[in-house]
């Protein structure tokens, strides 16, 4: 009898954890932005936080027609008030003529908007640290303090008739009551977003998921959020805020910015392609993202990790024969995403024995090799050859190609 009331016990508990879980999804399914998001692209900004970035204004703009050709919504730039050089950028990236709407990353300070209003951009994204960490050794301001400078600053700028994010800093560290009562007030005055930043590094996905989903159900704008990757959840926390509820994600070219920057560009495509593929290729130009890629990091002189997402030199790669056959025969046998569409050689090098100069060809672009189709069909053929005889693994091929490479710049150096 004992024993069968427990059983029963275990099936109701079953079924209402069934039912629990059901409404959970559901409520999910209903504010969920995962198929509806618009891309704050913040190199320009963020990224210029990043140690290695030096940005002329040449490169300003060479980024900024970048990512506005690759289909981002927005693109943020550094505050006017930052430097006079800064407000020259400003205006001039504002005057390209961009299809994407520039907003400008400003300190919830009047000094700091006047200047920024002037500028010729869409909108102006507000931000204060409200942790009590910030507040206590940032700007030493209290709440009400906040409550009142916010007010001033965002009345003035929908005045302008701009668009207006207010964001705290910090706000996984601060108090849930002080930050919520802050937000309803902004909502209230018109804000187009709040934002959550995760200045920090330390929330984690179900923390976003929570913090998102509770921010939804007490303001009407759009939620932004912008997440640092110190402890490596950068992209899963993006995805959480959009499942919760979230509108509009920030991200950087390879993640670049603050330490070791935030949620990746290429990253969170790769994410969300698996998840949506229609509504990602439908717009956003997907095949660009890995010159945009190289064109960052060349500007920032850092390589493209070997393990980047879809674009890194070895995540079309495969070493196990069987692996390999699948692949050669139907690459969505091993792989969730397809090279093709990420503008990629699919199968790039599977297999040196069955290489092709295709392949080769698209090898050298990854290692910024350039050889002429007479040269490539050299070494191709010499990589079969040489791997008749022994099994060469990948490091092995690029040490090839590079020596060969090398050899014929140093014969038309001597020719010339
Ligand atoms: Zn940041």
């Amino acid at each position: 009898m004992n024993k069968r009331t427990n059983a029963d016990d275990v099936v109701n508990a079953d079924a209402s954890q069934a039912e629990t879980i059901t409404k959970n999804q559901k409520t999910t399914l209903n504010t969920s932005k995962v198929s509806n998001f618009s891309i704050i692209e913040s190199t320009l900004r963020e990224g210029e936080q990043f140690s290695n970035a030096f940005f002329s204004t040449e490169d300003k703009i060479k980024i900024a027609k970048a990512l506005d050709s690759f289909g981002v919504e927005y693109i943020e730039i550094t505050s006017p008030a930052a430097s006079e050089q800064s407000r020259q950028d400003c205006i001039t990236i504002c005057n390209l003529g961009l299809t994407a709407k520039i907003l400008t990353h400003v300190r919830c300070h009047m000094d700091d908007v006047r200047i920024a209003v002037e500028t010729g951009v869409h909108g102006l994204n507000v931000v204060i640290g409200t942790s009590a960490y910030l507040r206590e050794f940032s700007h030493g301001k209290d709440m009400e303090y906040i409550i009142e400078q916010a007010t001033e600053v965002i009345t003035f700028i929908k005045n302008k008739g701009l668009e207006v994010r207010f964001s705290s800093e910090d706000s996984f560290r601060s108090d849930l009551v002080d930050l919520l009562n802050l937000y309803k007030i902004v909502d209230k005055l018109g804000v187009n977003r709040v934002g959550i930043a995760d200045t920090v590094g330390c929330a984690n996905p179900r923390q976003v998921f929570d913090l998102v989903k509770t921010l939804r159900s007490v303001v009407s704008c759009d939620i932004e959020c912008h997440f640092h990757n110190d402890t490596g959840c950068a992209i899963a926390n993006a995805y959480a805020g959009l499942e919760a509820g979230a509108t509009h994600i920030d991200t950087t070219v390879l993640g670049i910015g603050e330490r070791n920057g935030i949620t990746s560009l290429g990253g969170f495509f790769a994410r969300m392609y698996v998840d949506d593929k229609e509504y990602i290729l439908e717009n956003y130009n997907l095949d660009q993202l890995r010159e945009v890629e190289k064109l960052v990091a060349g500007i920032v002189s850092v390589d493209i990790p070997f393990n980047n997402y879809i674009t890194g030199d070895c995540v079309i790669t495969h070493k196990p024969g069987t692996h390999a056959k699948a692949v050669i025969n139907d690459p969505e046998k091993y792989e969730i995403l397809k090279p093709n569409d990420f503008g990629m050689m699919p199968g790039c090098l599977i297999e040196p024995k069955l290489t092709s100069c295709d392949t080769v060809k698209e090898r050298l672009e990854q290692l910024d090799l350039i050889l002429s189709d007479d040269e490539i069909k050299d070494v191709t053929t010499q990589i079969k050859i040489i791997s008749e005889l022994k099994s060469l693994k990948l490091v092995e091929v690029d040490v090839f190609l590079r020596s060969f490479h090398k050899k014929v710049i140093n014969a038309h150096l001597n020719y010339d």
